[in-house]
């Protein structure tokens, strides 16, 4: 990749509330936070869900060498999209704002419920007694609030960010944020439905390198049981990506009751929709370059544990990144319960299914296993010219 490169970083994805539920373990449970940092240095976060503190300890770990060396930046930009729980429960445990060398520059909207400095308003109130056992004076960081309207637009470094009204109860604000890496649009908690809203939305979304969307429900339950309700569905957010001419679609705010096979399940069928599109995942990293226009999506972490060492034969059928079929002969290196690490020279696009037949040795000898799995990982750099792939494996 070369040219400049804006790192996008997912720490929450679920919407609603924070699920800790085994079947929602591999999408993630913590509610929407997101991290981006520009090619100039400038970090951005979106949203303070409980992701938040996860990032937080990220930062302030003694092996963050980032830190000790002082090459983050300490002033830190934050756009919150609305005062619902989920975008803002993070706040109390975000560990670096109870340190004074670290600046934070908040950015929302005036609610009609709340009136001037809503977001100060929304931090002091849930940190108030007795709903937090201190209040907002601990916090001995910088802090500034900036009241930002629909359609407003304003830079920081070498970065253009633009605001938009979209369609929630109490009201949500869609970020558009440019920079010299690429341009990312996160426009969750968005019902369709208003012709001047979606408008604006598609405005907001135009020719977007990544669009981050609400997809918390099934077409089906948006057009009936859940209409109303602020969300949107895969469909809905294919429709915009594909009017706004946006590059890759993110489906984001998963629903708290989807298990992650019921995820899988929407990312198929939006991938039947539309060519590029990722089911948001904790943990899970973009790198956009505008030199080539090309984009790196990985998971860095593991999230399968209780790997055991092996070494069977087997046949992998999938397709490529670049969405070509392809099928070969391979050896499965480690095993999991629900997983394995796969030795492979094709390099298959993150979170497509794989399918994998495999040889092992049993007492009653040979037994041929037919498993369908989804890629949750490829570490490139692990072999010389083959990639180690996680799957995990859903029947
Ligand atoms: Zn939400
Ligand atoms: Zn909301």
């Amino acid at each position: 990749m070369s040219g400049p490169v804006t790192k996008l970083s997912f720490w929450g994805v679920r919407g609603s509330t924070p699920t800790v539920d085994p079947a929602t373990w591999r999408y993630g449970g913590n509610t929407p936070c997101l991290e981006l940092t520009a090619p100039d240095g400038t970090q951005f976060i979106l949203d303070c869900g409980t992701g938040l503190r996860v990032l937080g300890s990220r930062w302030t770990a003694p092996a963050a060498g980032a830190i000790a060396s002082g090459v983050r930046n300490p002033e830190t930009h934050i756009l919150v999209t609305h005062y619902h729980w989920d975008h803002i429960q993070g706040v109390p445990f975000f560990a670096p704002l109870y340190a004074e060398n670290n600046a934070f520059h908040f950015y929302s909207f005036r609610s009609k419920h709340l009136g001037r400095d809503s977001l100060k308003q929304v931090f002091e109130t849930q940190m108030a007694m007795p709903y937090f056992p201190v209040n907002m004076s601990a916090m001995t960081a910088k802090k500034k609030f900036m009241e930002v309207g629909g359609g407003d637009s304003f830079t920081v470094g070498e970065n253009k960010i633009t605001a938009r009204h979209i369609n929630h109860p109490q009201g949500c604000l869609g970020f558009r944020i440019e920079t010299p890496g690429g341009t990312v649009v996160y426009a969750t908690d968005n019902e369709p439905g208003d012709p001047k809203l979606d408008e604006e939305l598609r405005e907001l979304a135009a020719g977007a390198d990544i669009f981050i969307n609400d997809a918390q429900y099934t077409p089906e339950q948006l057009a009936s049981t859940r209409k109303g309700w602020g969300h949107s569905s895969w469909r809905e957010g294919v429709k915009v990506a594909r009017d706004a001419g946006a590059k890759t679609l993110v489906l984001f705010h998963h629903d708290p009751d989807s298990t992650d096979r019921m995820v899988d399940g929407l990312l198929r069928q939006a991938r039947e929709e539309f060519d590029s599109v990722f089911a948001a995942s904790e943990g899970m990293v973009i790198k956009l370059g505008s030199a080539d226009g090309t984009l790196e999506a990985h998971m860095p972490v593991t999230r399968t544990a209780l790997r055991r060492e092996a070494h069977f034969r087997a046949r992998v059928s999938g397709i490529t990144e670049g969405g070509h079929a392809f099928e070969e002969e391979t050896v499965v290196r480690d095993l999991a319960l629900q997983g394995a690490l796969i030795l492979m020279q094709h390099c298959p696009r993150l979170q497509s299914e794989l399918h994998v037949t495999m040889e092992t040795p049993g007492v009653d000898g040979a037994k041929v296993m037919k498993l369908r799995g989804y890629v949750v990982r490829i570490d490139s750099s692990e072999e010389k010219g083959h990639s180690a792939v996680g799957v995990v494996f859903t029947e």
